[in-house]
C-alpha cells in the first residue's frame, strides 16, 4: 500500500465512487468491490447519500488533525471527500442555524469502530463550537465521561480489545448560540454476566485490572486487595505482558483524573473503589457442601476472611452477610422459614450478588455523571444525540442477550426505514417534485412478533416468569410454539412447518430477522429475564453502613411497602428501547454504519466474506435502493454549477444569473434528456448515476 499524504489529500475522492448511490449497476458485488478499492487506498469513508459507511482501518490515519477539522468546517457535504466530520458539521450546523435537533445513529458489529466514531464526532463538535471558559469546562466534562464509562463498561473480548459491553445514548445539549451547555447519558443493558465469567482470552471490565495494576499499594491495602490479578477467581487469567500491565496502570490514573474533572468528590471515588473491591472479594468466596441431619443439603463458607474484609469495607454485619450467603428465607403466608442453600445454590447467589452490585454501580455512575453534566439553566436548548449501541449479533449459540440486542436492532431498522423514507418524501414535497413509491421490506411484523403487548415473545416470557408452578425454559418454548407457529418469521421444531428441520435444535426457536435467521437457545431465558436476587441478600446490602451501597439496593428496605416484584429484564429493556425510539423520532437522523474488515484486528486485510455479512446485516443495499428509488443524486444549484459550469460555453467561466437558470442553460446545452432530471425549489435532481459519470468524464477531458 503506497503511503499517502496527510490532511484532506489523504481522503482522495477519485478511487471508486465516493457515493454508493452512483454505483452502476448496483449489486452486492460492486458495493463490496467499491469498499475494497477504497480501503486498499486507505480511504475508509464512503457515502450512501448522507449516510457514512466507515471501514475500520485498524491503524492511525492522518485524517483527524486540527487542520482537517478546519477544512470540513462549514462546507457542504459533497464538496469534500466523505468523512465523519462532514456529517458532524452538517448535523451541527442544522442544529445551530436551523434549530433542528439531530441524532447520529452509529451501528455496526463489535470492533467495527462505533465508539471511535462517536469520539471523533464529539471531538469535532467540541472543536467547532464556542471557546469561553464555562463552555470549555462543559466540553471537558462531556469528553471525560468517555474514559470513565469505558473503564467500567468496556472489556477486552475476542473481537475488540476495548469492547463496549453496554449500549449508550448521549444527548449533547446546546444553547441558542450553539455552545454545549450539558448533556444526558442513557445506558442500556450492561453485559453483567462478564463480572463472574469470561471466555478464554477475554477479560472482565477494565476497571478491575486498572485498580489492581494502577493504584498505590497503600490504597490497595486499605481495600484489602493484592496487586496480583491471579488472586481473584472472577478475573480470567490471560498472562498479561508488562506492556498491558502498564496500560492498565496508566489508564487507572486517567480514569481517576476523568472522574475528578467530571466533579466526583474524593470520598465518592473511594466509595466506588470499595465496591469494586467488594465485588472482587465476594467473587473469591467458595462454599463447601455439608449434609444436614435431616438429609437436606447445606453449605459452609471456606473463605471467611474475605467475608470479614468485605464487611469491613462496606460496614456490614458479619453474621448477617455469612447467613445471607448460605441461607434463604422462605415466606409462607403464616411464617418465615430459613432454609439452607446447597453449595450450588450458594455459588449462584454469590454470582448474582456480584453481578447485581457491579451493574447497579455502573448505572449509578451514569446517573452521577448526569448529575454533573446536567443543564441547570432554564430555557430552550437544542440537541445532538449520539447513539453507540451494539449491532446485530449472530453467534454459534445465541441466548437471551442476543435476542434483546437483535430486538433493539430491529427497532433501529424500523426507525431507519421510517425516517429515511419520511425524509425523502419530505424533501420531494418541499422541492416540489413528484413522489415515487419505493419497494422495501418493512420489518414492522418482526418487531410486533417480539414486542406486542400480551402476545409478543417478551410478553409471553414475562407471563411464564410470573406463573406459579413448574416453570422452565422449555415450558416457555412450548408456550411460544403454541402462539407463534403461524407467524411467518417464527420457526421451531414444535411447529408443524419446521418439525423436520434438522438444523434447528429442539430447545431453540428461530426468528427470521430483517438481517437474517437467528436461532436462539432458550436455556437461561427465564432466569435472565427474572433477574432475581434472593431477598436476604438485598436486605443485607441495604442494611450496610456504606451510603452508596445502600442506595443501590432500595428493594432491600424492610419499610418499603410495595410488594411488587421489580420489572423483568426484558420489560425494562423494552421500555427503554421504546423511550429511545420516541426520542430519536423527534430528531433529524444521521447515520454512520461501521464495518469491520477482518477478524484479526489488523490493518490492510479485507475479508470479503466477513464484509458481505455486515453489508447484509446493516441492510446497506436496501439503503442505497431507498436512496435511489427516485433520483439517485441531488445537489443544490450553486454547487452543481460550480462543479460543472466548465462543460458549457454559456456558463464558463462566469455565470451571472441565478444558479437554477445556470444549471438549466448548461443541461440544455448538453442536450440531456429532460426525463433524466427535475428542477426542485433549491436543488437539481438527477435520476441516473450514469449521467453524473458522463459529466465527470467530460470534466476530465476538458
Ligand atoms: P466498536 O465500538 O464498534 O466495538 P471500537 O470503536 O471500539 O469498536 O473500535 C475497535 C478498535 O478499532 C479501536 O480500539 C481502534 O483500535 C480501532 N479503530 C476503530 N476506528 C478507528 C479509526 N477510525 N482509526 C483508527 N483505528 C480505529
Ligand atoms: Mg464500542
Amino acid at each position: 500500500m503506497a503511503a499517502r499524504p496527510g490532511g484532506v489529500e489523504a481522503l482522495d475522492n477519485t478511487v471508486g465512487v465516493s457515493d454508493m448511490c452512483l454505483l452502476e449497476p448496483l449489486s452486492e458485488e460492486n458495493f463490496i468491490y467499491n469498499l475494497y478499492e477504497r480501503y486498499r487506498h486507505q480511504i475508509i469513508y464512503t457515502y450512501i447519500g448522507n449516510v457514512v459507511v466507515s471501514v475500520n482501518p485498524y491503524q492511525h490515519l492522518p485524517i483527524y488533525s486540527a487542520s482537517v477539522i478546519a477544512q470540513y468546517r462549514s462546507r457542504n457535504i459533497y464538496e469534500l471527500p466523505p468523512h465523519i466530520y462532514a456529517i458532524a458539521d452538517d448535523a451541527y450546523r442544522s442544529m445551530r442555524d436551523r434549530n433542528l435537533d439531530q441524532c447520529v445513529i452509529i451501528s455496526g458489529e463489535s470492533g467495527s469502530g462505533k465508539t471511535e466514531a462517536s469520539k471523533y464526532l464529539m471531538q469535532y463538535v467540541a472543536a467547532v463550537s464556542g471557546k469561553g471558559a464555562a463552555v470549555e469546562r462543559v466540553k471537558e466534562q462531556l469528553l471525560q465521561s468517555n474514559p470513565v464509562l469505558e473503564a467500567f463498561g468496556n472489556a477486552k473480548t475476542a473481537r475488540n480489545d476495548n469492547s463496549s459491553r453496554f449500549g449508550k445514548y448521549m444527548d449533547i445539549e446546546f444553547n441558542y448560540k450553539g455552545d454545549p451547555i450539558g448533556g444526558v447519558i442513557t445506558n442500556y443493558l450492561l453485559e453483567k454476566s462478564r463480572v463472574s465469567t469470561q471466555m478464554a482470552g477475554e477479560r472482565s471490565f477494565h476497571i478491575f485490572y486498572q485498580l489492581l495494576k494502577g493504584a498505590d499499594i497503600s490504597f490497595l491495602k486499605s481495600l484489602y486487595l493484592h496487586r496480583n490479578t491471579e488472586h481473584y477467581c472472577i478475573l480470567q487469567q490471560d498472562n498479561p505482558t508488562t506492556e498491558e500491565d502498564n496500560i492498565d496502570h496508566n489508564n487507572f490514573w486517567d480514569t481517576k483524573e476523568a472522574m475528578e474533572v467530571i466533579g466526583f468528590q474524593s470520598a465518592e471515588i473511594v466509595a466506588i473503589f470499595q465496591l469494586v473491591a467488594s465485588v472482587l472479594k465476594l467473587g473469591n468466596i467458595r462454599f463447601q457442601h455439608i449434609s444436614n441431619i435431616d438429609g437436606t443439603d447445606g453449605c459452609k463458607i471456606l473463605d471467611e476472611e474475605e467475608v470479614f474484609e468485605v464487611c469491613d469495607l462496606v460496614g456490614c454485619d458479619t453474621e448477617l452477610l455469612l447467613q445471607s450467603l448460605t441461607q434463604r428465607t422462605v415466606e409462607t403466608y403464616r411464617e418465615q422459614v430459613k432454609t439452607d442453600l446447597s453449595s450450588f445454590e450458594a455459588c449462584y447467589a454469590r454470582d448474582a450478588l456480584c453481578k447485581a452490585l457491579y451493574s447497579r454501580l455502573f448505572t449509578w455512575l451514569v446517573q452521577r455523571i448526569n448529575e454533573s453534566i446536567k443543564v441547570r439553566k432554564k430555557g430552550r436548548r437544542k440537541v445532538i444525540g449520539v447513539l453507540d449501541i451494539y449491532g446485530f449479533e449472530i453467534f454459534e449459540a445465541n441466548s437471551f442477550e442476543q435476542f434483546i440486542i437483535n430486538y433493539c436492532n430491529e427497532k433501529l431498522q424500523q426507525i431507519f426505514i421510517e425516517l429515511t423514507l419520511k425524509e425523502e418524501q419530505e424533501e420531494y414535497i418541499s422541492e416540489g417534485i413528484q413522489w415515487i413509491n419505493v419497494e422495501y421490506f418493512n420489518n414492522a411484523v418482526i418487531c410486533e412478533l417480539i414486542e406486542k403487548n400480551n402476545e409478543g415473545i417478551l410478553a409471553m416470557l414475562d407471563e411464564e416468569c410470573l406463573r406459579p408452578g413448574n416453570v422452565s425454559d422449555l415450558t416457555f418454548l412450548d408456550k411460544l410454539d403454541h402462539f407463534c407457529c403461524s407467524h411467518r418469521h417464527y420457526q421451531s421444531r414444535g411447529c408443524a412447518k419446521s418439525r423436520s428441520d434438522r438444523t434447528l435444535p429442539h430447545d431453540a426457536f428461530r426468528l427470521i430477522h430483517y438481517a437474517g435467521a437467528v436461532t436462539y437457545q432458550v436455556e437461561g431465558f427465564i432466569d435472565k429475564n427474572n433477574d432475581l436476587l434472593f431477598r436476604d441478600l438485598s436486605r443485607t446490602m441495604f442494611e450496610c453502613q456504606h451510603p452508596l451501597l445502600k442506595t443501590l439496593f432500595p428493594e432491600g428496605n424492610p419499610l418499603r411497602t410495595s410488594r411488587r416484584r421489580p420489572a423483568t429484564a426484558g420489560s425494562q429493556f423494552k421500555a427503554s428501547v421504546t423511550e429511545l425510539m420516541k426520542n430519536l423520532q423527534t430528531k433529524c437522523p444521521n447515520y454512520i454504519r461501521c464495518i469491520k474488515p477482518n477478524e484479526n484486528k489488523i490493518p490492510s486485510e479485507f475479508d470479503t466474506e466477513l464484509v458481505k455479512h455486515q453489508v447484509r446485516y446493516l441492510g446497506l443495499l436496501e439503503n442505497v435502493r431507498v436512496r435511489r428509488a427516485g433520483y439517485a443524486y441531488r445537489q443544490n444549484y450553486q454547487q452543481f454549477l460550480y462543479r460543472y459550469k466548465m462543460l458549457c460555453v454559456h456558463t464558463w467561466p462566469n455565470w451571472r444569473g441565478s444558479g437554477e437558470k445556470g444549471v438549466q442553460t448548461m443541461l440544455s446545452y448538453l442536450r440531456l434528456n429532460p426525463d433524466e432530471y427535475a428542477f426542485g425549489a433549491t436543488k437539481i435532481f438527477i435520476r441516473n448515476p450514469r449521467t453524473l459519470f458522463w459529466f465527470e468524464e467530460l470534466r476530465r477531458h476538458k
